[in-house]
């Protein structure tokens, strides 16, 4: 028998911590993302092992990279996450996947790798359109510079 399976991978790192914030997350460190993606790369590797085992033939529906703020990392541990996913689940060729971006962190680069590697869904955080407000919350952008993630997101078509 077969069954469609969603995925869910956490980044738990954002570049400051807005101060309404209950998610898992702290403010990020070079060394701890490091140590953070190695752990992540060999959990990835060992369910889906694990899950090989299991009677039934399981497809990946949905991805969904979530945080924290996945964009705030570099690119690269993105398509590393993507590759190990690929290698070890079987993943159906129309899932959707999604990445959760703070216009604060995103750039034309980044979204141009995210759409390379495959992703296909962006959950940008605005919040509230009102740049006080960002602010008073702890935010790291502005409505403007959301925006421009907005639009640069169109432009790349992901
Ligand atoms: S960017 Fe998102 S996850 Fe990070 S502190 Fe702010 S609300 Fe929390």
């Amino acid at each position: 028998m077969s069954k469609e399976i969603g995925l869910y991978v956490h980044i738990p790192f954002c570049n400051h911590k807005c101060y309404y914030c209950d998610f898992y997350s702290i403010a990020k460190q070079d060394s701890i993302v490091l140590q953070y993606m190695e752990c992540l790369l060999q959990e990835i590797e060992e369910v889906g092992q694990n899950l090989r085992e299991n009677k039934d033939i399981l497809y990946v529906k949905t991805i969904y990279i979530g945080g924290g703020t996945p964009s705030c990392i570099d690119a690269k541990y993105i398509e590393d996450i993507i590759q190990m996913l690929k290698k070890y689940y079987n993943i159906l060729p129309d899932a959707e996947i999604t990445i959760e971006i703070n216009p604060g962190t995103s750039t034309i680069h980044k979204l141009e790798e995210y759409k390379k590697i495959g992703i296909n869904r962006l959950s940008i955080g605005m919040q509230t359109v009102n740049n006080d407000t960002l602010k008073r919350i702890g935010r790291i952008h502005t409505y403007e510079e959301f925006l421009n993630c907005y639009n640069e997101a169109r432009n790349v078509r992901i």
